[in-house]
């Protein structure tokens, strides 16, 4: 009766930083479109982002689990390839919430277009890339061996490094990591413009 519709999946793959997408990754079913309050940057926020990420990994967990039972034909996780896990990242791809321009787009490269364009919604590439994380620790730590991680596969791996420079491109927007390490000169530059002690009434 069922008809394994995925609405009943109820499950927010990511999210991530990326303010174009943070209501969008409501992936499987949830109608709402509830923007959540950004998380309070206060004391705490650590421990309550932590439980947000076993929860959201749990739920993503549940999430493969479904779309492995629904699967035809039948899948078991233990058969499940990285081939596997792609088919699962581009089914994700119909629920996406992203914009991304093709090259024919005038938009193509626009962060924010000035108008609408019939170009697909997609996945964005840092939820996708969260949701993997979360799955590939999930994978182990329900008892897969690190070497037969299918989250883990090469190929896995460049498909999200593909995505990652396609979108970029299309939405004109860098990912490059923000490098938490400030270049070692600046640091340099500072500290040389704290004055030493000056020896003047050293010697009287
Ligand atoms: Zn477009």
């Amino acid at each position: 009766m069922d008809s394994h519709s995925v609405s009943h999946m109820n499950s927010t793959i990511s999210e991530n930083n990326d303010n174009n997408t943070a209501a969008a990754l409501m992936i499987i079913g949830s109608s709402s479109t509830t923007t959540s309050p950004p998380t309070p940057s206060s004391a705490g926020a650590a421990t309550s982002s932590s439980s947000r990420y076993e929860n959201q990994k749990r739920r993503d967990w549940n999430t493969f689990g479904q779309y492995l039972k629904n699967h035809r034909p039948p899948l078991s996780l233990s058969r499940c390839s990285g081939a596997h896990v792609l088919e699962f990242l581009r089914y994700l791809d119909q629920f996406g919430k992203t914009k991304v321009h093709t090259p024919i787009c005038p938009f193509y490269g626009h962060q924010n277009p000035p108008a609408p364009c019939p170009c697909p919604l997609r996945q964005a590439w840092g939820s996708l890339d969260a949701l993997i994380g979360r799955l590939r620790a999930a994978f182990e730590e329900n008892g897969g061996k690190p070497e037969a991680n299918p989250f883990g596969a090469r190929a896995v791996r460049l498909y999200l490094r593909e995505v990652r420079d396609v979108q970029s491109k299309a939405r004109g927007i860098s990912y490059e990591k923000k490098k938490r390490k400030r270049p070692p000169q600046q640091q340099q530059q500072q500290q040389k413009q704290i004055p030493l002690l000056p020896p003047a009434s050293s010697a009287s």
